[in-house]
Parts: C-alpha cells; structure tokens; sequence
C-alpha cells in the first residue's frame, strides 16, 4: 500500500487550535505523523496532538515552543505556516497598527515560525515547509492591501528559502487557498460572500480539509519530492 510517507514525521502547525490548522493538524494525525500546533491559546484544539502556547510575532515565544516540541516528539520535519490575521479596510483608512498587526503575524510570523527549525534541518538534510498564502496574494481584494502584501511576500519568501534550502534537501511552497469556511470569512457580510460565491465557477467556497490535503502533498517527502518554490492554488477556479 503506498502513503504520503509522513508517518511518524514530526510537524509543527502554527495556528492549529481553529480553522484551516486544525484541519491540517487532524488530517496529518490521521496519516500517522507526530503532530504538533502551536497557537495563542491551546484549549478546544486537537486532544491528540500536541498543543503548545506561542505567538508568532515573538521569536522568544516561538524559540521556546521548538525546544518543547523537539524535546517532546523529537526532530522536527515539516513546518506549516499558517497563524494568519484580517484588518481590513480600504487603502486611506488603514492605520499604522492594522499595517503592524497584519505585518507582525502574517509576515514575520512566518519567519519566526521557521526560524528556530532550519538549522536542524539543514543539519539533517531533510525538512518540508509549508507557509499559508492566499488568493488575495496572487490577485489582490479590495480591502485588503495589507493582507494582500503579506501574503504576496509570503510567496517571496517561500521561494527564496526554495533556493537557500535545496542544497541542504529542505522544501519550500505555499499553499493559496481562494475563500474558505472559517470563522475568518464568517466576517464578510452575506450579500458580498453571495457575490463572491458567483464569481467562484465552483459556486461554493472550499472547506478547510480542502486545503489540508494540498499541505500534505507539499510536506510529502514521497509525493512531493521534487516539488520546491511552488505555489499550490485551491480555489474552485477563482482565480488560474
Ligand atoms: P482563523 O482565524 O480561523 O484561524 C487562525 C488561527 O491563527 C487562530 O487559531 C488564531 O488564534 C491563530 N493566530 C492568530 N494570531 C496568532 C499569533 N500571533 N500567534 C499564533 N497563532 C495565532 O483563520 P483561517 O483558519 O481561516 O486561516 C488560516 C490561514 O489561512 C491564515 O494564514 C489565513 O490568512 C489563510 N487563508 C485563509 C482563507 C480563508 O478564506 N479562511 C483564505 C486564504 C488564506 P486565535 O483563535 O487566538 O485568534
């Protein structure tokens, strides 16, 4: 029988207590692979897995839950990037703090996601990270220029680390979901999500466990071995 081969991998979900993590972090759990999230706070998320309180913003905070986890579950393997935040307004009404926040989580948070890992990493040669992009990244949305330029570095810095790590055999892509049912697109109001939802040639948007699928093919040391720099886009057509 042939499997992703994620079997007793260790990975970190940050952002994995709701949404889109936590259906990464189960769906991963079920393949076998020794999971575990990080997130502000830890309760409600997967009994199975390990739960540890970080904050992306903070490299102590993150520096410090790699050194649980690694002592905990050994090694890590595979990273998903996934912590993200909205504010969104239009362009002259956002203020400095919607800029930082959304820059300090969805931005630098993935760095200091990554960053207490690589080296171990590098180290071992082998290692798949995984950052949460977006739509919004690739095509833009109104009211969301902030956003859009995270998730549009996000991009950038993928590929970027795609280059840095090949010589050390570690992967990296993203992954760019279009509109998921999450609590975070339970802001949009309803006449806007109809409008949305007939732009989409899918008429729907995806569910999480769609995009938690994409992240496992990425971390696949099997099926994904000789993907690297990549965008994987799941979206029903949204946006090609
Ligand atoms: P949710 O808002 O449902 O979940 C985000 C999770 O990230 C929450 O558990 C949240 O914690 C956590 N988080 C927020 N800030 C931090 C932080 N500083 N440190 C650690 N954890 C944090 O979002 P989704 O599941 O919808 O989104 C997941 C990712 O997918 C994000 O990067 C998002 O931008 C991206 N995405 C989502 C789309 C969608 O349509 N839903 C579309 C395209 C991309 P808490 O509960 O405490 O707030």
């Amino acid at each position: 029988m042939l499997s992703l081969g994620l079997e007793d991998k260790v990975i970190v979900v940050t952002g994995g207590n709701r949404g889109i993590g936590a259906a990464i972090v189960k769906l991963l759990q079920e393949m076998g692979a020794k999971v575990a999230f990080t997130d502000l706070a830890t309760d409600g998320g997967n009994a199975e897995a390990l739960g540890v309180v970080a904050n992306v913003t903070d490299l102590e905070s993150m520096t410090a839950a790699a050194a649980e986890i690694t002592d905990k579950l050994g090694p890590v393997y595979g990273i998903v990037a996934n912590a993200g935040i909205t504010k969104d307004n239009f362009f002259p009404k956002l203020t400095p703090a919607d800029w930082d926040a959304v820059l300090n989580v969805n931005l630098k948070g993935v760095a200091y996601s990554i960053k207490p890992f690589i080296e171990g990493m590098y180290e071992r040669k082998a290692g798949s990270i995984v950052a949460i992009s977006s739509i919004s990244g690739e095509r833009g949305n109104v009211g969301q220029t902030n956003y859009s330029a995270t998730k549009a570095g996000v991009i950038g810095m993928m590929k970027s680390l795609a280059r840095e790590g090949a010589r050390y055999g570690v992967r990296a892509n993203a992954v760019a979901p279009g509109f998921i049912d999450t609590e975070m697109t339970l802001a949009i109001r309803e006449d806007i999500r109809e409008k949305i939802t007939k732009e989409i040639p899918f008429r729907r948007f995806g569910k999480p466990e769609e995009i938690a699928w994409a992240v496992a093919f990425l971390l696949s040391p099997v099926a994904s071995s000789y993907v690297t720099g990549e965008v994987l886009r799941v979206n029903g057509a949204h946006h090609t």
